[in-house]
């Protein structure tokens, strides 16, 4: 079976758990994991009696070369709401259920594709996760993607840091790391990197700005490529001169609770006691109500996919999740620190994917 059909039947397999007959797929980047297709528009609907690409025009030729021989393709207009109900009449015993993706669907989709299937005899449900559960663990292809994908981010950064920082503009650092991510043979970056220099740092999600970089501060970089449509995701904060000691300190805890999670990463362990064993070193460190945001998060085609690592997420860590990292320390109007790792989950601990170096006071 090709890797598609494999990850189909493990949908089906949820599915079936679910006690639907048949799901229509309409997240894009799960529409890419089962068929390979990749485009702006599509659905796709499967049970066990086929799998149906249904696409628009502009997709006619893309859509027949990316799937597999088990995968038929339908050309539809784009807004093809009863012709998406036939199809999924025709793959759907009478009677049957149709699991519609809840979290990826606009309410007046599903309505009026509830209408359809009702006068077809179907019924509809909305369902959670049942690509996502599947996707969460990932197969030897996506690993060896993923750790290109973070082998390409490793190798821009250390070409821009190259260059210095001191002195240049946020954003002139930053259209550098997308230059170098494209060098370096990404297909693109993964996210609108983050180059937050000083105070700025202090924004978890900052947007590079015209600032120039002073040259006693830290400089939070947070940057990703995509390779083969599998992401990256790498923070790094880049001590520049002689930053004050305020800032020099919460690094060092920042930094030791980073090196506690990724030590404490095997499969078994519970999202939230993860992310307890860094949040427990920066509260220790009286910082705990300065680290707003969890460890860190699933990543694959999507940047921020399942599993969520923070002080609420249910769940458990499996072996073959790829995730990150990521404790933070943000003081206001003083600056901010955040390291990051892209790491798979092994049979007895982890893989740290991101090989670029950590400043650190012991180097
Ligand atoms: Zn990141
Ligand atoms: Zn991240």
């Amino acid at each position: 079976m090709n890797t598609h059909a494999t990850r189909r039947e493990a949908v089906l397999a949820t599915l079936a758990r679910r006690g639907a007959d048949a799901i229509l797929v309409t997240h894009l980047p799960s529409i890419r994991y089962l068929t390979g297709f990749v485009g702006s528009n599509g659905v796709v609907a499967l049970s066990p009696e086929g799998t149906v690409l249904v696409t628009d025009s502009r997709y006619t030729v893309a859509a027949k070369a990316a799937v597999d021989d088990a995968t038929d393709v339908r050309i539809e207009g784009v807004e093809a709401l009863p012709a998406i109900a036939e199809t999924l009449a025709g793959i759907t015993p009478d009677g049957g259920t149709v699991a519609l993706e809840a979290a990826h669907i606009t309410l007046h989709r599903a309505e009026e594709l509830r209408r359809e299937l009702t006068s077809r005899g179907r019924t509809t449900t909305g369902e959670t996760g049942i690509v996502e559960d599947v996707r969460v663990v990932k197969d030897d292809a996506e690993k060896a993607l993923l750790r290109e994908s973070a082998r390409i981010n490793d190798a821009a950064l250390a070409r821009v840091l190259g260059t210095g920082l001191a002195g240049r503009r946020e954003r002139d650092v930053a259209w550098d790391i997308l230059a170098a991510l494209r060098e370096e043979g990404a297909e693109g970056p993964s996210f609108d990197c983050i180059v937050a220099a000083g105070p700025n740092g202090a924004r978890p999600h900052a947007v590079p700005s015209g600032a120039v970089i002073p040259d006693d501060t830290l400089v939070v970089i947070d940057m990703g490529a995509v390779h083969g449509g599998y992401c990256s995701d790498m923070t790094r904060t880049v001590p520049v001169g002689d930053p004050p000691v305020e800032l020099r300190e919460i690094y060092d805890v920042c930094l030791r609770a980073q090196r506690a999670a990724v030590a404490a990463v095997r499969p078994g362990i519970a999202c939230a006691e993860l992310d307890a064993v860094a949040r427990d070193i920066i509260a220790g460190a009286g910082y705990g109500d300065r680290f707003g945001h969890g460890l860190g998060h699933g990543v694959g085609i999507e940047i921020h996919e399942a599993p969520r690592l923070g002080r609420n997420a249910t769940g458990t860590l499996t072996s073959g999740m790829a995730i990150t990292i990521e404790p933070g320390i943000y003081l206001e109007g003083l600056g901010g620190v955040r390291i990051e790792d892209l790491v798979l989950v092994t049979d007895d601990g982890a893989e740290v994917l991101s090989h670029a170096p950590i400043a650190s006071h012991d180097d």
